[in-house]
């Protein structure tokens, strides 16, 4: 049977979620912080990452924690502050869904849904994303295979959802040093065999924020059509994934030290 993820000929996809295009000749830079934390915290990074030229706001409302007793998130009161600052700056949004009795109330609020790691095979959560038409970003499994993945995929495909947005954040194996080992060949590889785009998550694929860079400019070396960067504005006190967090001043110069990358491979930022 013909799968729906399958590339076909050079076909490749995009995703519009807002007024952002991702799967373009430009890179889409989505950033914000791990978890919303505040008013005050998410409308100060807003504006400040619309100036940096990210193209999507990001901030997870529902956190799936390793510990019950970590920060769960602000939930409700999250989304809605997310949205928010969202429109103050002017970015769409894009937010973690962890359970589909949220689904509706999340799409209401967020450009694009988020499909967290710990959730990629929750098939009843994919097919009912899939019976909607809302822009997605589906991340890989920690421990998933690239065909675990792309089969992730392709339940939100079979169901009538085109807008499906790859995002790989990293694989567990026996490195230490790092929170995840960065798969970079599954980021080209995965260009070749769907026509869907791809997002490369640095923060979550090292989890040390000194490697966001170096990988920032590997990942579009090998094809990525969008970042997704963890920014905090003040990482020291963040209460989630404050490690691999950059400041607005340090995305920025990621950006600027990724564009000579980008224009290598026919891109733009
Ligand atoms: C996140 O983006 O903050 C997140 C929880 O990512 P992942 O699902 O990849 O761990
Ligand atoms: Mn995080």
């Amino acid at each position: 049977m013909a799968l729906v993820m399958a590339r076909p000929e050079d076909q490749c996809s995009t995703v519009r979620a807002g007024g952002c295009v991702i799967g373009g000749r430009r890179i889409v830079l989505i950033a914000g912080p791990c978890a919303v934390e505040s008013w005050e915290q998410m409308l100060s990074l807003a504006l400040v990452l619309k100036e940096t030229g990210v193209g999507i706001l990001r901030g997870g409302a529902w956190k799936p924690r390793t510990s019950p007793y970590s920060f769960q998130g602000l939930g409700r009161e999250g989304l809605e502050i997310l949205a928010e600052a969202g429109r103050a700056a002017g970015l769409p949004v894009v937010t973690e869904v962890t359970d589909v009795r949220d689904l509706d109330l999340v799409m209401e609020h967020a450009a694009m849904l988020q499909v967290g790691s710990r959730n990629m095979q929750n098939f009843v959560l994919l097919r009912e994303i899939g019976r909607s038409r809302h822009p997605v970003l589906l991340k890989r499994g920690m421990s998933a295979t690239i065909e675990e993945w792309l089969m992730a995929a392709e339940y939100i495909l079979a169901e009538g959802n085109p807008n499906v947005v790859l995002c790989e954040r990293g694989i567990r194996t026996f490195e230490s040093h790092t929170r995840n080992t960065m798969d970079i060949a599954a980021v080209a590889a995965v260009k070749g065999l769907s026509h869907l785009p791809v997002v490369a998550d640095p923060s979550h694929g090292t989890g040390r924020r000194e490697l966001v860079a170096p990988l920032a400019r590997a990942a579009v070396a090998a094809g990525a059509d969008g970042l997704m960067i963890e920014v905090h504005t003040d990482p020291g006190r963040a209460l989630s994934d404050g490690p691999q967090s950059l400041t607005p001043g340090a995305l920025a110069e990621v950006v600027a030290r990724l564009t000579p990358v980008a224009r290598a491979v026919g891109r733009s930022l």
